[in-house]
């Protein structure tokens, strides 16, 4: 199955929880990776950090493809849905190992009153879904954040071959910001390469939080002046 991501997932609610102050998304040893154009003899997974092995380094600064911006780029547009909800806005997107999107899924937790509907929890399901398997070998997940414990967790158990992320969350990154998940001696190694279109991913983050600041401090002066 390949997903519609002009589409996206229907519409849900209401205000954000992840707390990200603003301007935090920025930092990042990886930050602003740089893309390259398609090349198919080139080795995407050379600049990867695998599980196992130590958190990402300036040294392992990632080259990325075209194809990878186009992705990360699809799961901007997922994040902008969550954001038109009021839900934090992080999206994801999962390919399968020829590069087909099997799936979609944006931050959904309010809406759905679901603390695991993380954008990359949401893609996941439906990737396993569309592929008919709980394991998914092969597959890339693109996140505009760095996922949490929970999602880099699910995704290990799902066996994913990459994960790309853009900005670094500095209050819940799993992938060496606050824990190192990703690094993790288990029985299954994950390439996790940071900071693809890392300043539109941080963006709209701050955007978000910026917006949702000014909101509650219009609320809170009309309230007193009244
Ligand atoms: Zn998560």
């Amino acid at each position: 199955m390949v997903a519609d991501l002009s589409a996206g997932n229907p519409p849900r609610s209401l205000a954000s929880e992840n707390g990200l102050p603003a301007g935090t998304p920025s930092r990042g040893v990886l930050s602003g990776g740089t893309s390259t154009d398609d090349t198919s003899s080139r080795d995407v997974s050379s600049g990867g950090v695998r599980t196992g092995h130590s958190v990402p380094s300036e040294a392992a600064r990632q080259v990325f493809l075209q194809s990878d911006v186009r992705a990360m780029q699809a799961a901007l547009a997922q994040a902008e849905l969550a954001g038109a909800n009021g839900e934090v806005p992080v999206g994801a997107v999962v390919l399968d190992g020829s590069g087909k999107v099997v799936g979609v899924g944006f931050n959904r937790c309010i809406g759905d009153r679901d603390p695991t509907a993380h954008a990359e929890i949401v893609a996941l399901r439906m990737a396993a879904a569309a592929v008919g398997n709980y394991r998914l070998p092969g597959a890339s997940l693109y996140v505009t954040l760095e996922p949490c414990a929970m999602c880099m967790g699910a995704m290990l158990h799902a066996r994913l071959a990459r994960v790309v992320y853009g900005a670094r969350d500095p209050k819940t990154g799993a992938c060496g910001s606050v824990l190192d998940v990703h690094a993790s001696p288990v029985n299954h190694q994950t390439i996790v390469q940071a900071g693809l279109l890392e300043p539109e991913c941080g963006q709209l983050l701050r955007s978000f939080f910026g917006k949702r600041r000014a909101d509650a401090k219009r609320t809170k002066s009309s309230l007193s002046g009244s």
